[in-house]
């Protein structure tokens, strides 16, 4: 009787252990089962991986004959540094989130780009960004909305996903967060330029509309009117984003704005929205999308693409063809999308006359394209 009290006691335990071990075993089996989209969230193999990155730098009616000479060759310049950016941090083995991170950040400084320095104003001449980044790995996520100090609102999406226990944080709470984690604060008149700001002016006219008063310490107004080649209509959306996909197989997005020209009541749009503008997951597919927003958030454009991958076996391109052309373009949502798979697809798809985009793969040649008629 002892003797089976005792094999009891050695039973239970043991039995508990192949239990727990049998629960851990389907666990990982789980996560790296290969999808329908193929091999691509194997532990295994992961340093096989050959690195890839895409990025936009917004979508729009931007045509060459709306463009200057110089003005294309600085787009194509600001999109360039951004691509070698981000290349630099995956070819030493760095992560997608870092990538995303370094060619925003850069992305954010150029005036050029409707993101950080160089945001459009909103309808009260004030610029309000959003910003948001989405760990494929982890399916961690971080966004801000409605920022207004804060120099990089990329840096302080990622803030959010690493240290805090939130998601999303918006207005001078999120610019609060940013100072308490040490990020750099500026006045509102860092993300001043007359382009964005002869914009707003334009639009408010448009709209019939007060013109607010240029904003304190925004230079003084240039005397003859800035003949720019920007105008509310052909540039309107000039978010800026970035996809990549690391050597360890772990894909990651990110996306920055200053939304759209003489927006009011603190909208937000889709780019902090994640599974709108911003989407990643090691499951299926990382993006970041530009155009109107407000379709984008409707439509849950990143997560659908990534949904038709993931669920559908769609090839990268087809899905966001299938979003972007076949649902979106019909209702007139205009934009476009960047997007990368941890299989090394990559694609990017736009309903506008052009979109600011550049890709490259590990070992490949960049390839920068702003116009609808380029490869
Ligand atoms: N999607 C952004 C928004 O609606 C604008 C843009 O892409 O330029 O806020």
């Amino acid at each position: 009787m002892q003797l089976f009290r005792k094999r009891i006691a050695l039973a239970v335990p043991l039995a508990f252990l192949v239990l727990i071990s049998g629960f851990a075993v389907s666990a990982e089996a789980q996560t790296s089962r290969p999808t329908m989209t193929g091999p691509i969230t194997p532990r295994q193999n992961r340093s096989q991986h050959k690195w890839a990155v895409v990025l936009h730098g917004g979508a729009g009616v931007i045509e060459r004959s709306s463009m200057t000479p110089e003005a294309e060759k600085e787009y194509r310049a600001g999109l360039a540094a951004a691509l070698q950016a981000a290349a630099t941090v995956l070819d030493r083995g760095g992560s997608s989130v870092d990538a995303v991170e370094a060619a925003i950040r850069l992305l954010e400084d150029n005036p050029l780009f409707n993101a950080g320095r160089g945001a459009v104003f909103a309808a009260d001449g004030t610029n309000q960004l959003d910003a948001a980044i989405m760990d494929g790995r982890t399916m961690t996520a971080g966004a801000v909305a409605d920022v207004m100090h804060t120099r990089h609102p990329i840096s302080l999406a990622r803030a959010v996903m690493e240290k805090s226990p939130h998601v999303l944080l918006v207005g001078p709470g999120a610019d609060a967060f940013a100072r308490s984690v040490g990020l750099e604060q500026v006045p509102q008149s860092f993300y001043f330029t007359e382009h964005r700001w002869q914009s707003l002016v334009q639009e408010l006219k448009r709209e019939h509309l007060p013109i607010p008063a240029r904003p304190a310490g925004a230079p003084p107004a240039p005397q003859h009117e800035a003949a720019f080649f920007e105008t509310p209509e052909n540039h309107k959306y000039g978010t800026v984003g970035v996809v990549a996909l690391d050597r360890a197989g772990n894909v990651a997005a990110g996306t920055s704005t200053g939304g759209l020209t003489a927006k009011r009541w603190d909208r937000v749009g889709d780019s902090p929205i994640i599974g709108a503008g911003t989407y990643a997951s090691n499951e299926s597919c990382a993006i970041s999308g530009t155009g109107i927003g407000e379709y984008f958030i409707r439509y849950t454009v990143a997560r659908t693409i990534c949904a038709l991958v993931q669920y559908k076996g769609m090839k990268l391109q087809d899905a966001a063809d299938a979003v972007i052309q076949k649902q979106l373009a019909p209702i007139h949502g205009d934009g476009g999308v960047i997007a990368v798979a941890p299989d090394g697809q990559m694609a990017w798809s736009f309903n506008t006359p052009g979109m600011f985009r550049a890709k490259m793969t590990e070992g490949g040649k960049a390839e920068i394209g702003i116009y609808r008629d380029e490869p």
